[in-house]
C-alpha cells in the first residue's frame, strides 16, 4: 500500500480565488447584465515591452539554426543574465555579489516554496501576519508547520501587521529559526525602513536565525532611502537568502523568470554544530530537480538590462503606480483609512464600521459592482480589511473608482 503524505490533508480545501470567484460567478448568474471590475487580481495587465518581445523573437530564431540552437543549460542560469543581474541590481547600490550566489529561477514562487528544503523539519518559522500563503503552505506540506488551530498553525509565529503597529512587525519573544519577510509587502503594500529591516538581520545573526527575503515588489519603491535588497543592511549575506522576480517588474507573470540569491557566507548548523554553506546545498538541490530556466525567457530578461528596456519598463510601472495613486486619494477621500499604494501596487484597506472582510467583499460587489480581495485570506491579521491591486487597466480602474465613490454616497 503506498501511504500519502498526509501533511497535504491537513492544507485548506479552499483556495481564497477560487472563494473569490464562485462568489463573484454567483452575482453574475443572477445580474446577467452587470459587468464587474476587478481590482482583486495579482496579475499584470499590460503586455510586455518592445525591448522584451524583440529579444524573445532574437532567442526563438536562433533556436531554429544548429548552429546556435540551445539545448539544456547551466542549472544556475547563462553568464549573461547572471552578470547583467550583479551590475544592475546590486553594484549601484554598493552590494558585491559573487556570479555563483546568483540562481536563475522560473519565478520566485517555486523557490520561496523549495528553498524550505534546505532546513529540518523541526525548524521553527516565523511569518508577518498577513502573509503571501505560499510561505506558510510549503511549510504544511513538509509537516514543519504543525497543525490548524482555529486560524493559526500550531508551529509558526505570527507577527502581526496592523494599523496598531503602523505595519510593522515586532520581533517576536519566542525563538524562531526562519523568519519570512516580504517588503515592499504583498498583500498591505507597506515598506520597511532600512532602520526596521538592520533589527530583523540583527535578531537573525544574534540568535542564528535565517532570512527569507521576497523582494519581488522592489522595482515599486519610489524613495531609494528605502532598501531594494536585505544585502543593503551590513551583516545581512551571512543570514538572509533573498527571492527576485521579473512577473511584477517586467510583466513576466506568463514568461517566467527572476532569481534567487544565496550568499556563500550563509549557512545552517548540523545537530553536532557543524556549519554548512547554504549556497552548496542549492546547488546541489537544482541541480537535481531543475533543469534550468528556458533560454528564451532568460533572453527577454537580459532585455530588460538594455537602455530600451530599463526606460520601457519604468514606463510600466509608471502606469500601475498612476493607478495606485488615483486609488489612494479617491479613497481618502471618501474617508477611507488607506495603506499601501506608495511603494507597491497593493493598496491596504479598513472596511468601514468594523465590518468582516468577505462581508464587505459582498457589500462592494453587490452595491457597486467591484471585486477586491477579502484581507482574511492572507491570515487572521488580515481580518477587516481588504486588498485592492493597482493592477488593472487605467480605465477600469477610474471607472471602478467612480461606482465606489457614487455607491458608499
Ligand atoms: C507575485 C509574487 C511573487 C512572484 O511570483 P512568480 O512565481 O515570480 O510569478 C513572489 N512573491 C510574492 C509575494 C508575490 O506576490
Amino acid at each position: 500500500m503506498a501511504l500519502v503524505n498526509e501533511h497535504f490533508l491537513k492544507l485548506p480545501n479552499n483556495y481564497l480565488f477560487a472563494d473569490i470567484a464562485k462568489k463573484v460567478n454567483a452575482f453574475k448568474t443572477t445580474h446577467p447584465n452587470v459587468d464587474v471590475i476587478s481590482l482583486g487580481i495579482g496579475d499584470v495587465t499590460q503586455p510586455l515591452c518592445p525591448a522584451v518581445i524583440e529579444a524573445i523573437h532574437r532567442a526563438a530564431d536562433e533556436m531554429a539554426t544548429q548552429a546556435s540552437f540551445r539545448g539544456y543549460g547551466p542549472e544556475q542560469g547563462y553568464d549573461f543574465l547572471r552578470e547583467a543581474i550583479l551590475k544592475n541590481d546590486f553594484l549601484p547600490r554598493g552590494i558585491r555579489l559573487d556570479m555563483n550566489e546568483i540562481f536563475i529561477n522560473e519565478g520566485a514562487k517555486s523557490d520561496t516554496g523549495n528553498i524550505q528544503e534546505l532546513i529540518r523539519w523541526d525548524n521553527s518559522i516565523g511569518v508577518t501576519d498577513p502573509i503571501y500563503p505560499v510561505y506558510i503552505d510549503s511549510n504544511v506540506m513538509i509537516g514543519r508547520a504543525g497543525v490548524v488551530e482555529g486560524d493559526h498553525w500550531s508551529n509558526v509565529v505570527y507577527m502581526p501587521c496592523t494599523a496598531a503597529n503602523g505595519f510593522i512587525p515586532q520581533i517576536p519573544d519566542r525563538r524562531v529559526d526562519v523568519i519570512y519577510l516580504c517588503y515592499p509587502n504583498n498583500p498591505t503594500g507597506m515598506t520597511l525602513t532600512k532602520d526596521e529591516l538592520r533589527k530583523w538581520v540583527n535578531y537573525a545573526l544574534k540568535n542564528d536565525a535565517l532570512i527569507f527575503f521576497d523582494a519581488a515588489y522592489e522595482a515599486y519603491i519610489q524613495d531609494d532611502s528605502i532598501p531594494h535588497s536585505i544585502y543593503e543592511i551590513r551583516g545581512a549575506r551571512k543570514c538572509a537568502i533573498e527571492f527576485h522576480s521579473y512577473s511584477k517588474t517586467a510583466g513576466f507573470t506568463g514568461v517566467r523568470c527572476g532569481y534567487t540569491v544565496v550568499p556563500k557566507e550563509v549557512s545552517a548548523a548540523t545537530i553536532s554544530g557543524e556549519r554548512i554553506p547554504l549556497n552548496h546545498l542549492w546547488y546541489r538541490r537544482q541541480c537535481t530537480k531543475f533543469n534550468g530556466t528556458s533560454y528564451i525567457s532568460q533572453r527577454a530578461a537580459e532585455a530588460i538590462y538594455t537602455p530600451e528596456g530599463k526606460q520601457q519598463v519604468r514606463a510600466t510601472i509608471d502606469y500601475y503606480m498612476q493607478n495606485a495613486k488615483t486609488m489612494l486619494t479617491t479613497l481618502q477621500n471618501l474617508g477611507f483609512e488607506v495603506y499601501g499604494g506608495q511603494h507597491a501596487p497593493y493598496l491596504w484597506v479598513k472596511t468601514p464600521n468594523g465590518s468582516g472582510s468577505w462581508q464587505f467583499f459582498e457589500e462592494m460587489l453587490y452595491g457597486a459592482h467591484v471585486v477586491c480581495t477579502p484581507g482574511i485570506g492572507f491570515g487572521p491579521a488580515g481580518e477587516g480589511y481588504i486588498r485592492l491591486t493597482a493592477f488593472g487597466q487605467q480605465e477600469k480602474t477610474s471607472e471602478a473608482l467612480s461606482r465606489i465613490e457614487k455607491w458608499m454616497k
